[in-house]
């Protein structure tokens, strides 16, 4: 694979950065800070934002830092436990962020966050808000997930996700994950010595399957999660690097252009709205649609969903629901609000957006999902 440096050119002008570092990273054992680590980066903080640039981390390793100060109960691993290590640790590891971007004469705000706050429009708009009067005032935010009030099932689990909602929700220009490998490779480096390093991901590149290994115990997320993320903030026009945070001003070489870590180029971008829908909410289920609409939902770009390519209809959702769309295959074409629910979608599939009305009995919408709720997405050009 070849590296257009022209791609990296783009990311120099990037304005709004959003920063995700790891637990593997900024700890270096259960309760303990890597305390070299958190110095580089608030000092690239600190070059980057007298360039004009401004920076905003999501920061992972509350859980770990808190856990030195539990007992072990054989149960280390269960939800309450870690809620338990998170409220311990979330004020130990503000407090050392604090610190850090006070002796480079910057001010930290903590931001603590749920699936949630980003589900519900109303509380996503009031949290980009917020962060952009933070941003504007040159304070730099430290977000992390809630971890104590977050509820199972319904957690980002992981701050891979958090960061490219956030990512999309601030419409910032790169996300960069600093983690503790230099990047993506075609298989986990630490466990086969052929694994070949990637250095730029295209759009509709097939990587899934690169993604072997875990982030190890003490971190949830792991490649596949972080190549999950790097997928939605493509998806959303916006692109990604995956980069060694020990290396020496790794964060001042992405933004110089200089080839480092693994680049995920972006796809042109959507409007703000469809930013949400590609990112902050879970689908209810799904429609697969035939070969002709993926053509026409791919080809042309706005063009709506109608029933009369949908051939099957998954789980249970209501008109409003954000749904699936795949391809025959199973693999997502793209998201979007349906109008219908799933009963309704399953009587009037197949059928023209003339015999909705005699189908269901009263009048409805031409489309099953109205362009301007619909977001392309996924692999495949
Ligand atoms: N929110 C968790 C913490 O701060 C980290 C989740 C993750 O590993 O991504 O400990």
């Amino acid at each position: 694979m070849t590296e257009p440096t022209d791609l990296r050119d783009q990311i120099t002008q990037a304005q709004l950065v959003v920063v995700k570092v790891g637990t593997r990273l900024i700890t270096r054992g259960p309760g303990q800070l890597n305390q070299d680590f958190l110095a580089s980066l608030v000092g690239q903080i600190k070059r980057l934002s007298q360039d004009g640039r401004q920076l905003l981390v999501i920061t992972s390793g509350a859980i770990h830092l808190g856990s030195a100060s539990l007992s072990r109960r054989g149960d280390e691993d269960g939800l309450s436990v870690r809620q338990a290590a998170a409220a311990v640790g979330q004020p130990a590891l503000m407090q050392h962020y604090i610190t850090a971007l006070a002796a480079e004469g910057l001010v930290g705000a903590q931001i603590l966050l749920t699936t949630e706050d980003m589900q519900q429009r109303s509380r996503y708009l009031h949290v980009r808000n917020t962060l952009q009067v933070l941003l504007a005032q040159g304070v730099v935010p430290i977000i992390n997930e809630n971890d104590t009030v977050s509820v199972e099932g319904v957690t980002f689990g992981e701050n891979d996700r958090l960061a490219a909602v956030v990512t999309a929700a601030l419409r910032a220009d790169l996300l960069v994950f600093l983690s503790d490998q230099p990047g993506l490779f075609t298989a986990d480096p630490r466990q086969d010595a052929a694994a070949e390093f990637i250095p730029v991901v295209m759009p509709g590149d097939q990587i899934s399957h690169y993604a072997d290994g875990t982030g190890g115990a003490e971190s949830r997320g792991g490649m596949e999660k972080k190549l999950e993320a790097a997928q939605m903030v493509v998806d959303c026009g916006i692109p990604l690097v995956i980069a060694d945070g020990e290396q020496e001003d790794v964060l001042i070489q992405i933004l110089a252009g200089i080839e480092v870590g693994t680049l995920f180029v972006a796809r042109g971008a959507p409007p703000s709205r469809k930013l949400w829908l590609a990112t902050a909410l879970e689908p209810s289920g799904s429609l697969m649609i035939d070969e002709g609409a993926c053509q026409a939902l791919r080809d042309r770009d706005g063009s709506s969903l109608l029933p009369v390519g949908i051939v099957e209809v998954q789980g249970d959702f209501q008109a409003g629901d954000l749904v699936q769309v795949v391809d025959p295959r199973g693999e997502e074409v793209a998201r979007g609000l349906v109008n219908y629910s799933s009963e309704q979608v399953a009587a009037i599939q197949g059928h023209h957006s003339d015999e909705i009305e005699r189908i269901l009995g009263h009048v409805g919408d031409d489309e099953v999902i109205h362009r301007d709720n619909l977001i392309v997405t996924g692999h495949g050009e």
